[in-house]
């Protein structure tokens, strides 16, 4: 089957609940024993085994061409119980240095306080890993593309870089969907997801997964059990309800991306455009041999820095002044003050994150009608 007739049939009930075309909301947090032998097994919300948790899990799996997957609570519930699932005391991760905010700080922050030692790496430079790698290095961890540089490491040699040195290979797919790239199918071990971007699409839940083979499956479910990290009933439904849909929108941010970042290079006020999908983009060739699209998160840097990107935002009348991304509106954000204002600045300005870029993140209007706007904030600059 084609994803995006996978996207609306895979993992649903058969027979339906009682003929009910989606799977109804189990807004009920425990269930009646039937004799479950594992602890598991036994039906509760917090052990991710309701039916909408089910549902959700074999539509991700079928979406990325893997074994299983399973729902969180939010798409740092399924990157903490990952990378503590895969790391222990003693053990040493290597780490893509240009990440999304929350999972940096998670790594520099928490990390520590379990034993679990790291180093960041250039994940465009393969030498950068093999000098990093120690004899307790036990996985790799990077983004499908940067959070918000949108840098492309070339995905096929971290996977044999993995499986050459024995490492678990993790990957946070976020930006991509699975409509732009399928981990699994690629071989990385274990891909993770915020669902509050993408894949539900609507910005009013906030939802995580990770998807990869059965027994690593298994073992973060455990995990996160006890981290208490599940998805309500209801967060599931609203999840299932925007996966319908993903390939249809998918299709849209990419073309609104790739619109908006050409208009964006070509305007004389508009400095530097981070974006695979213009050919300017280091990473263009990567882009194009790996990914099907490149999605509606861009990111630029306008004449007059800080002061005029925020004067910019000021005057768009379209874009939504907000964190996050992958809903069908477009947002735009100064990351330095909202995804990575936990990087200390000295450490933001080496990653290029500079105070004035703007990331923004295009949703499903009208590719015409956000140029438009963006070109009459950047006229009254
Ligand atoms: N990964 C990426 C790439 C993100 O952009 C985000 C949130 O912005 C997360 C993970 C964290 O997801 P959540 O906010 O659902 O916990």
């Amino acid at each position: 089957m084609k994803l995006q007739t996978k996207l609306i049939h895979a993992g649903q009930p058969r027979p339906r609940f009682a003929g009910a075309v989606n799977v109804p909301i189990f807004q009920s947090s425990t269930f009646e024993y039937a004799g479950e032998g594992r602890y598991e097994d036994i039906r509760y919300i917090r052990l991710n085994n309701t039916p909408n948790h089910i549902a959700l899990g074999k539509v991700l799996a079928a979406a990325e061409e893997a074994e299983a997957a399973l729902v969180t609570g939010s798409g740092m519930a399924a990157i903490s119980a990952a990378l503590l699932t895969v790391l222990k005391t003693g053990d040493h991760l290597l780490a893509q240095e240009c990440l999304y905010g929350g999972t940096h700080t998670f790594i520099t922050g928490d990390l520590p306080a379990f034993g679990i030692g790291f180093d960041f790496i250039d994940a465009g430079d393969p030498e950068d890993w093999r000098r990093k790698l120690r004899p307790n290095t036990k996985a790799i961890y990077v983004e499908t593309m940067s959070n918000p540089l949108l840098q492309v490491p070339d995905h096929r040699k971290v996977v044999e870089f993995a499986r050459a040195h024995g490492l678990v290979s993790m990957i946070d797919n976020t930006l991509a969907s699975p409509v732009n790239f399928r981990p699994p199918a690629l071989g990385y071990d274990l891909s993770l997801h915020s669902c509050t971007k993408y894949l539900n699409g609507h910005s009013d839940i906030v939802a995580g997964a990770v998807i990869g083979a059965a027994s690593w499956i298994e073992r973060v479910n455990r995990k996160l059990i006890h981290l208490g990290g599940s998805l309500d009933p209801h967060a599931c439904f609203l999840l299932e309800r925007g996966i319908k849909t993903l390939a249809l929108r998918m299709r849209q941010h990419n073309e609104n991306g790739r619109r908006i970042a050409e208009f964006l290079h070509h305007h004389p006020k508009v400095e530097r455009v981070m974006y695979p999908g213009l050919k300017e983009h280091p990473d263009h060739a990567l882009a194009c041999a790996l990914l099907e699209g490149c999605g509606g998160l861009l990111s630029f840097e306008i004449a007059g820095g800080a002061a005029a990107a925020r004067r910019f935002m000021q005057r768009l009348r379209l874009p939504l002044c907000a964190p996050s991304l992958g809903g069908v509106e477009t947002l735009i954000t100064l990351p330095a003050t909202t995804s990575h204002s936990g990087i200390a600045p000295q450490d933001r300005a080496r990653l290029g994150i500079s105070d004035g870029l703007i990331r923004l993140a295009a949703g499903i209007e009208a590719a015409e009608d956000l140029i438009d706007d963006l070109a009459w904030a950047l006229a009254g600059l």
